[in-house]
């Protein structure tokens, strides 16, 4: 898998007092558990094991080190034993990368006939890790502590999910966001401060002219255009006589793949209030894009955009697909309220439960020729959507755990993809909670991350994290968000 290119440091904190011979075994052991973690086919990263670290001057030297290093996204830290941990304060302070803390054991058992003191001396995380965690909380360290024995597959799974989150960061802070036309005018939610949001997340977003994007679609040649419908041939089914629509949409595609790709930007946006000399609103050009990876926001929504991209990429080699989605329509049969996902054309064909068929239909909006479009049904499963929103002088992030199902009508004349979802805890308390919590109706909606990689991730941003889970109730959300406000403004 390609994110074995990235690197975790495992670092292992000691100190002298031990004597070599410990020192040697505590090193031994943690070149063991290094390459147990990094061979884990849970565990998506390199885990590197770096020499254990025994003086003030070591542990800021590795920790300078891993802030330098571009492959390394992260440290692994494990107190064997114990690693008095004001040494570890001015190493700390430095540090930039996400930090995770393994509070592990190197034997799962105590050996009854084995144990004396010299064995005890030797495996004794259980307090030097709480020496390592208090000056973490000390420091106010974000960081994730895992707890379990190292060879176990839930100590792997929860591992590797972090890393995922870190794989984020590294994705965030290099992220270029290409920006076809400004925000749909008069909207508010898709707003916000790109300034503060660069600070924060790393992202560069800036505007192209839609004349430059317009002179790319008239370079584009018949037989690139050939050569695409060959392979949109293959990959879904053409149910459209309209195949100059489809053509068009290629031309799209390539015209907008360019420009990304030379400017190094991983996510865009458009609007369909500025197509100026396009023909039609990119549909299937936009799915094409996603379905490749690119972020992708609708009616100028850079927030959504850069967040598509970022999860797509943390979900690497994961089974499930993350995607740009807007809340559209409701069913509120009592009982089974369900909300209908779609947009005007730009859904992600890695949701797609089947085969997606492009078809041609026209756009009531935008005033251009009929675009092209794939159609399909979402998958049913457990699902996220997750929302990005400027607070004023703060980014918040909702995230909200939901039950994709099979839609439950045929919609044969509803022209676009769609998905069917019940927002948890139900729908009415679920929407409540969003609605409180100033949640937008884009949102990026994955069967492959999960709450926890997304609350991990805000951490390591220092962002706020709002989650709406099946326990979530009205009383308990509107106590949060009124708390977190007067911490965040307090920070
Ligand atoms: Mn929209």
């Amino acid at each position: 898998m390609s994110l074995k290119r990235y690197e975790f440091w495992f670092i292992t904190g000691s100190q002298h007092l031990y004597g070599p011979e410990t020192l040697k075994q505590v090193e031994e052991h943690s070149k063991i558990i290094a390459q147990g973690l990094n061979d884990s086919s849970s565990i998506p990263c390199s885990v590197v094991f770096k020499p254990v670290v025994t003086t003030p001057d070591q542990i800021t030297e590795i920790v300078k080190e891993a802030n330098y290093n571009d492959n390394c996204l992260g440290i692994i830290t494990w107190m064997h034993t114990f690693s008095p941990s004001k040494m570890w304060i001015n190493g700390l302070t430095l540090l930039q990368k996400p930090y995770c803390h393994l509070h592990t054991q190197f034997n799962r058992c105590i050996p009854n006939e084995g144990i004396d003191m010299d064995f005890m001396n030797l495996n004794q995380a259980a307090h030097g890790d709480r020496e390592h965690g208090f000056i973490a909380a000390r420091l106010r360290m974000p960081r994730k502590v895992i707890v379990g024995y190292w060879e176990d597959e839930d100590v792997h799974t929860k591992l590797g999910s972090w890393m995922r989150s870190a794989v984020g960061v590294k994705v965030s802070k290099n992220l270029k966001v290409m920006r076809f036309g400004d925000n749909m005018r008069q909207v508010a939610v898709t707003e916000g401060d790109k300034v503060e949001a660069q600070i924060k997340l790393g992202w560069q977003v800036n505007t192209t002219a839609v004349g430059d994007l317009v002179e790319e679609i008239n370079k584009v040649t018949e037989a690139q255009v050939d050569a695409l419908m060959e392979e949109y041939k293959k990959k879904y089914d053409i149910a459209t006589d309209n195949i100059a629509s489809v053509r068009y949409q290629a031309k799209l595609e390539i015209a907008m793949k360019k420009m990304l790709d030379e400017a190094g930007c991983g996510a865009y946006t458009n609007t369909f209030e500025d197509l100026h000399g396009m023909e039609q609103l990119p549909g299937l050009a936009s799915q094409r894009l996603m379905e490749a990876g690119y972020g992708y926001g609708g009616e100028g929504d850079w927030k959504v955009s850069a967040l598509t991209h970022i999860m797509k990429q943390m979900g690497e080699g994961l089974e499930g697909g993350s995607a740009f989605m807007e809340d559209y329509t409701y069913d509120l049969t009592k009982g089974n309220e369900l909300s209908l996902g779609a947009h005007m054309l730009e859904v992600c064909p890695t949701l797609a439960a089947d085969k997606p068929r492009i078809e041609v239909h026209p756009l009531g909006i935008g005033g251009k020729a009929d675009p092209a479009r794939l159609v399909f049904e979402g998958r049913p499963g457990k699902a996220i959507v997750v929302s990005l929103v400027d607070m004023g002088g703060r980014l918040r992030m909702i995230v909200q755990d939901v039950e994709a199902v099979k839609p439950i009508y045929e919609m044969p004349n509803l022209p676009v993809a769609r998905v069917m979802w019940k927002p948890l805890p139900d729908l009415k308390t679920g929407a409540e909670c969003w609605i409180l919590a100033g949640g937008a109706h884009h949102t990026v909606f994955s069967y492959a991350i999960t709450a926890e990689q997304m609350q991990d991730f805000a951490e390591m941003m220092d962002i706020e994290f709002v989650h709406i889970t099946k326990d979530t109730t009205v009383e308990g959300l509107k106590q949060l968000l009124f708390l977190q406000d007067i911490a965040w403004k307090l920070k």
